[in-house]
């Protein structure tokens, strides 16, 4: 295998409460296939992080299963870079965890956008585990010192708490831990089909990887439209967002004759959204090819793991004991 440590560190990971959908695939898993090929790279299943919004124990081992397989059939490829599961390094992560809340304002968390809206969202699931998300999520990256981090836009605030974590433990025990970075794609920010806010595995109606066309169909079939016409081109609702999609999966091109015809004839949707069936499941095929391989081989997505938890473990108890041994511990 042809993986040299010197190579500039990549970190990122999906939570397992759901599987992905083209939201996730757009804004992290092309991020991560794009960065495979140069850099020395962790993807991670980040259990650890599902169990802070209500979930079933049951579906928990399986689900996150699914997500390697989602993983390998998007492409990452196990000779280019490693897969772990958080929780096969569970210890090496909550322990750098702790450590980093040890030395982070209580109400910095209190105050993020997307603490407050999960508290909205689960108004009865309000625990410390929910609050410690961004510090989990610091550790995950800081732990490997990945610089970079292919995420979507929705992270951000976490991505800073990262980042301050790294110059405030750098400050006041000496320089450890690199700043993260987040590597944007175009699909930085995929929208919901279905009115406010971004495609979300927790607000149901997305389309997922192994999706068939058929069931596009049906999905795109529901998702809200106007009457398609008007002077100038919106920047926000319907129109513009199912034109995202089309910009996202046929091109610049396309999306810019429905922005025109917008203005002009008017869109016509129902046409818009067979085609943009069409191509999203030309994209997704491929992807569920790959898979179908990966799931009918266990043994060897068993090997995958072993290999990438063994590769991070070396990483991650270098790191402790850095830490350890800066913090008087
Ligand atoms: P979700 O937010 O759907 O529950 P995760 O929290 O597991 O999914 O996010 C996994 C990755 O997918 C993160 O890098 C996140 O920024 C990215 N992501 C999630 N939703 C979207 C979206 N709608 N558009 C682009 N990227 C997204």
């Amino acid at each position: 295998m042809n993986m040299s440590s010197s190579r500039k560190r990549v970190f990122s990971g999906i939570r397992a409460n759901a599987r992905p959908h083209i939201g996730n695939y757009l804004g992290a898993i092309k991020g991560m296939l794009e960065l495979q090929d140069k850099f020395d790279c962790i993807f991670a299943v980040v259990d650890l992080h599902t169990i802070t919004t209500p979930y079933d124990t049951k579906t928990l081992r399986p689900m996150v299963k699914d997500i390697v397989l989602d993983y390998l059939g998007s492409g990452l490829d196990p000779k280019k870079c490693h897969i772990i599961i958080q929780s096969d390094l569970r210890a090496e992560h909550l322990e750098l965890a702790y450590y980093l809340g040890t030395i982070y304002q209580v109400s910095r968390l209190e105050d993020l956008p997307t603490y407050k809206e999960k508290k909205a969202q689960h108004p009865d699931y309000v625990n410390m585990g929910l609050l410690y998300y961004p510090v989990l999520m610091a550790a995950d990256i800081l732990i490997y010192k990945a610089p970079l981090v292919p995420i979507g836009q929705d992270q951000e605030p976490h991505m800073e708490v990262a980042r301050e974590m790294a110059r405030k433990f750098n400050s006041m025990f000496g320089q450890t831990f690199p700043e993260p970075q987040s590597y944007k794609t175009p699909g930085q920010y995929v929208p919901s089909l279905f009115g406010e806010g971004k495609m979300s595995k927790t607000n149901g109606g997305t389309i997922i990887l192994t999706d068939t066309l058929e069931e596009i169909k049906a999905i795109l079939a529901k998702a809200v439209t106007d009457d398609g016409k008007g002077e100038r081109f919106p920047e926000a609702g319907p129109a513009a967002n199912l034109v995202t999609f089309v910009e996202l999966f046929q091109g610049h091109d396309r999306a810019q004759q429905y922005r025109s015809e917008y203005k002009e004839s008017g869109i016509k949707y129902q046409e818009l959204k067979a085609e943009l069936a069409e191509a999203i499941y030309k994209e997704l095929a491929p992807i569920q090819e790959r898979r179908k391989y990966f799931e009918a081989h266990p043994a060897e997505v068993e090997t995958i793991l072993e290999e990438g938890k063994t590769y991070a473990k070396t990483i991650a108890d270098e790191t402790l004991r850095e830490v350890r041994s800066k913090m008087g511990l």
